[in-house]
């Protein structure tokens, strides 16, 4: 590899927090988190940006349960990073606890799928809480269409169903090899198969099976051998976590 190609480095996976919920009866242990790739070449790129700090915590949790720990700017202030030096900020969707320190990333080129960014934009109400956020005027963005390389090794996927024009990204590492950050296409483990189920937040359960089926075939045809699932508070305690990075 040459001195100036631009491919991913190393990952962190940045824990912004922890809950314990109740679905379908179940107690299920949920982490909130954001990521951060490295390039070759110096550049930043942040996935998702976590919950904002002006929100109430959810309807019907107690704070006992829910335990914040350092947002997006103190994690990436402890990794001597200013929000000002990142250079991409890879919007999964707008949900709250994805989107709800955007409007710190002035510097950065957003990236959103079209779809996904023309109904928060048409005023949909799911997207509402967030939106002073992800639509500030001070933000730029970049629309992409379907499956999109953004640079050689960190590939954007188109995975809908849990909202529209969800993305999920492939990062490929020069060590742990390619690397599925699911999102919220897959929140945990236990839901990664063919013919899973919708959550009660899942916009559309055909789309979300066809996403999850995709997401399969990714890790056969890739040979992934890590896939992070976008809340799973069991899997997140075995995984490394800022400061320390995948490579
Ligand atoms: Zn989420």
């Amino acid at each position: 590899m040459t001195t100036n190609t631009s491919a991913p480095q190393k990952l962190y996976l940045m824990q912004l927090g922890t809950s314990t919920v109740s679905v379908a009866g179940r107690t299920l242990e949920m982490v909130l988190g954001c990521y951060l790739v490295e390039t070759s070449d110096g550049k930043h790129i942040l996935i998702d940006s976590g919950l904002p700090a002006d929100v109430p915590l959810p309807a019907g949790r107690p704070p006992a349960e829910h335990e914040q720990g350092k947002n997006v700017i103190e994690q990436l202030g402890d990794l001597g990073l200013r929000p000002d030096d990142i250079d991409f900020l890879i919007c999964t969707h707008f949900d709250l606890d994805h989107a709800g320190y955007h409007d710190a990333f002035t510097k950065a080129e957003l990236i959103v799928q079209r779809e996904h960014y023309a109904l928060a934009r048409s005023g949909h109400p799911r997207f509402a809480a967030a939106r002073p956020h992800w639509d500030h005027p001070a933000l730029r963005y970049r629309l992409i269409d379907g499956d999109t390389e953004l640079l050689p090794g960190l590939t954007l996927l188109e995975t809908g169903g849990h909202t529209p024009g969800h993305q999920s990204v492939l990062v490929r590492l020069p060590q742990s090899g390619p690397v599925l950050l699911a999102i919220d296409a897959v929140v945990m483990q236990r839901l990664f198969t063919p013919d899973r189920k919708a959550w009660p937040l899942d916009d559309n359960e055909e789309q979300l099976r066809a996403s999850t089926r995709k997401l399969l075939e990714l890790v056969e045809s890739e040979q992934v051998e890590l896939v992070i699932f976008g809340h799973d508070g069991q899997q997140w305690q075995t995984l490394k976590k800022a400061p320390a990075y995948y490579e």
